[in-house]
């Protein structure tokens, strides 16, 4: 009899990962929630601990050939204290582990390094251990970021109610395009060694791409506003993806808006050279690690002047959908495509 075989492919990242944790048991009361959100949450006593993990893989999540290692080691940090963020929690500690294929010299490790030493100054955190080991399918790393917040003032992806305003931070999309500039540049490259990559006019969106910033400075914020969302998830995958996360685990359905998404003038422009619809990279891009929360209606006023949270529509039930209203006022279905690496 053949052996009954199942592509990853067929379900998909999340797909597989739900597979993955449908067998497994929490056995510690003071495992409060293991898999299922930006990070884990463990019961510390008077505040909770909140633990994150991450892998990077050399051709899947990045390629050497326009990456900095500078910069890859900042990311690497980075994208894990996003994870924190999401949780309103501060990040402490990181341990930092790492696979090095021959190719690399010690002044390369430097490199890395010194990109993960300045994101540990950066965000505050201590490096307290890791793994270093050989590899032969290139660059390899993991971080595990741990971060605490008071307990009751952790948020989750679940809490969103009815009628709640969603808020966005920053500008999304800038990433992608960013990604689409480094890899046509790359082919240019390649077809002919003697060309130069034009890359000073996209500095901001490749900046976006290679070096993104877990935004800390709004959980500060948030926390000195005496503002808790009710909801939170990091942008890693595309807006849209987040939103279903969102819809998902709190069981309800949003109303967004096109006119109040924001983008950067340089990422809209790239994205008309590169023939793709702006919208599309908003909702659909990933990898700008901004924040994607909702607040109560009454807290609205303490963050209506806040120059980078942008209010982007609004909770509604379950039942009534997830909907874009566009800017001729149509309301269309939202479609989350997020990130497929298999
Ligand atoms: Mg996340």
């Amino acid at each position: 009899m053949k052996e009954k075989r199942t592509e990853i492919s067929e379900l998909g990242e999340f797909g597989l990962i739900d597979h993955l944790n449908e067998n497994i048991k929490l056995r510690h009361p003071s495992t409060i929630k293991g898999v299922g959100d930006d990070a884990a949450i463990l019961d510390k006593g008077d505040f909770v601990q909140v633990i994150s993990t991450d892998l990077l893989l050399e051709g899947v999540h990045f390629d050497m050939s326009y990456t900095p290692l500078q910069h890859l080691g900042f990311k690497a940090v980075a994208v894990n204290v996003s994870d924190i963020a999401a949780m309103n929690a501060i990040p402490k500690q990181i341990t930092v582990s790492v696979g090095l294929s021959n190719r690399f010299s010690v002044e390369a490790v430097d490199a890395l390094y010194a990109g993960v030493n300045a994101a540990a100054e950066h965000y505050n955190v201590d490096i307290i251990g890791g793994d270093t080991t050989s590899s032969r399918a290139g660059l390899v790393i993991s971080i595990t970021v741990l971060g605490e917040v008071e307990k009751g003032k952790e948020v989750l992806r679940s809490g969103a109610k009815d009628k709640d305003i969603i808020c966005a931070t920053g500008d999304l999309g800038g990433a992608l395009m960013g990604l689409q500039v480094l890899e046509r540049e790359k082919e240019v490259f390649m077809a002919d060694p003697k060309m130069q990559p034009q890359l000073e006019k996209y500095a901001y969106v490749t900046g976006r791409q290679l070096r993104p910033d877990a935004r800390m400075d709004i959980i500060h914020e948030l926390r000195d506003l005496n503002v808790v969302p009710t909801s939170m998830i990091d942008i890693s995958d595309g807006l849209a993806s987040e939103l279903f996360h969102i819809c998902k685990q709190s069981g309800v359905g949003v109303r967004i808006y096109e006119d109040k998404l924001p983008i950067d003038k340089q990422t809209y422009d790239s994205a008309v050279e590169f023939g793709l619809d702006p919208i599309t990279c908003v909702l659909n891009g990933g990898e700008d690690y901004e924040l994607l929360f909702t607040i109560k209606q009454e807290d609205f006023d303490k963050l209506e002047k806040h120059p980078d949270v942008h209010f982007i529509g609004h909770v509604t039930k379950s039942e009534e959908g997830k909907l874009m209203v566009t800017k001729s006022q149509t309301a269309v279905e939202l479609k989350a495509q997020g990130w497929k690496h298999f």
